[in-house]
């Protein structure tokens, strides 16, 4: 035991930076003080166990978190904001941020619905309404250099034997949307789901059903953002989750090769959310994708992406005719996200839509004319519409290559002047 403190010790030390390891002890000294108890709790204690270099730091406080966490930020410089609706609060402090919770426990009264949240006296309980095994452990603090594992549901030895087990048999029925959370930790650690809890989570994949899109997209959207979100996107479809969250969620068995192409082409290890949301989607059909989309009602910026796709397979027929002007290519793709464009060139096969999409994004969208509106006025067309659509006309002859130049940006817009006066 002495020698597993001493190196719990040691983790936290190489995992938490010493400033924020400092405001941990000062959290107990002052929880001591008023007769509580604080820990380091979830994924902070699975990744400081792992060894990583670096921990997201939660604590959680046996009491209101909120008076605590302010007393914590007053008593070490901080500054405490966003309470959110189970009464977490982040704690900024020396540069970095801590989320400090109240122990809860939690009933649920239907599959799927949120839970009903009552304060929790004692940290095991607050851990037993905890995903998995190995997000169910806490470090608590005796001591400077005594710390102690509470381990009460066995995370550490699924930690090392790298399994990721529920912690009893309803815990898919309480929040299905752990499905897409148990293939995350899956995925990201290399681990494997446990057999039972494989059983158990495709028992019941279908009260999917019960859970709010809202709900279902955050997870998606916490996937997305995983260093290989295609791993987690392509299990999901063979464990079967992807269909219980909408029959038509169905993505092209090339996903990962296409997920590695997009990362290749843009010379990147991670590429963005948006870019990745887009590639899924570019894979369902094209008249299935809107159902699945208004399933997850994702977030307006992202629908407006999805909307692009959609364009985009419209204008398919004219961005692959034989031979486009430079000008009618830019109209074509002025108002379509980069994004999108970037998702559906990794995906398309056609080669002449990568070619346009690809001297559209790496040459013509950036074209500018030198002139602006008030350098035309000064030229003497009145201020009003023609002044725009003189830049426009200038802006054509730049992207065709007709001029290059400011004076001849002044030449041309002098004698498209005078038409537009005469
Ligand atoms: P990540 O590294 O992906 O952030 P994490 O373990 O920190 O992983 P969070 O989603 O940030 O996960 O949540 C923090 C902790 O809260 C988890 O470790 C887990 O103990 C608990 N938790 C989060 N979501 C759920 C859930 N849906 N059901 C039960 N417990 C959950
Ligand atoms: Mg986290």
């Amino acid at each position: 035991m002495q020698n597993y403190n001493l190196d719990l010790i040691s983790k936290l030390q190489s995992s938490i930076p010493k400033d924020i390891l400092g405001v941990l002890w000062q959290a107990h000294h002052l929880a001591q003080d008023s007769g509580q108890e604080v820990y380091l709790v979830g994924g902070a204690v699975r990744d400081l166990l792992l060894g990583s270099k670096q921990v997201d730091v939660d604590i959680t406080i046996i009491g209101p978190a909120v008076d605590f966490a302010e007393n914590l930020a007053e008593y070490t410089g901080g500054r405490v904001s966003s309470i959110s609706q189970f009464g977490t609060v982040k704690l900024h402090v020396a540069g970095h941020t801590v989320d400090i919770a109240t122990a809860r426990e939690e009933s649920y009264t239907a599959p799927g619905a949120l839970p009903t949240v009552r304060p929790a006296p004692i940290i095991e309980i607050d851990l037993f309404r905890r995903d998995f095994t190995i997000n169910a452990m806490a470090i608590g603090f005796i001591d400077q250099d005594q710390v102690e594992l509470i381990d009460p549901w066995g995370g550490l030895s699924d930690l090392l034997q790298e399994n990721v087990t529920v912690l009893h048999s309803k815990s898919f029925q309480d929040d299905p949307t752990r499905a897409l959370r148990a293939v995350r930790y899956e995925q990201r650690l290399g681990f494997t789901i446990d057999p039972y809890t494989e059983h158990l989570m495709r028992q019941d994949l279908h009260y999917i059903s019960e859970v709010s899109g809202e709900r279902v997209w955050n997870e998606i959207e916490r996937s997305l953002q995983e260093d290989h979100p295609e791993k987690v996107i392509s299990r999901c479809q063979e464990l079967g989750i992807l269909k219980a969250i909408h029959p038509d969620f169905v993505v092209r068995g090339d996903i990962i090769e296409l997920f590695q192409r997009l990362r290749i082409e843009r010379g990147v290890h991670r590429a963005n959310t948006r870019q990745y949301l887009c590639l899924v989607f570019v894979t369902i059909e094209p008249e299935k994708r809107q159902e699945v989309a208004s399933r997850l009602r994702p977030p307006g910026k992202y629908l407006r992406l999805l909307r692009d796709l959609q364009t985009i397979d419209l204008l398919l027929p004219q961005l692959t005719r034989d031979s486009i002007g430079l000008d009618e290519l830019y109209r074509c793709l002025r108002n379509l996200n980069d994004d999108a464009l970037v998702a559906y060139y990794v995906w398309t096969d056609s080669a002449l839509a990568r070619e346009r999409i690809d001297l559209y994004i790496g040459d013509l969208k950036d074209v500018r004319t030198s002139l602006n509106g008030k350098d035309v006025v000064a030229l003497g067309v009145p201020e009003g519409p023609a002044v725009g659509e003189i830049l426009q006309q200038l802006l054509y002859a730049r992207i065709k290559g007709e001029i290059k130049t400011r004076p001849e940006e002044i030449e041309m817009a002098k004698s498209l002047a005078k038409e537009t006066t005469a």
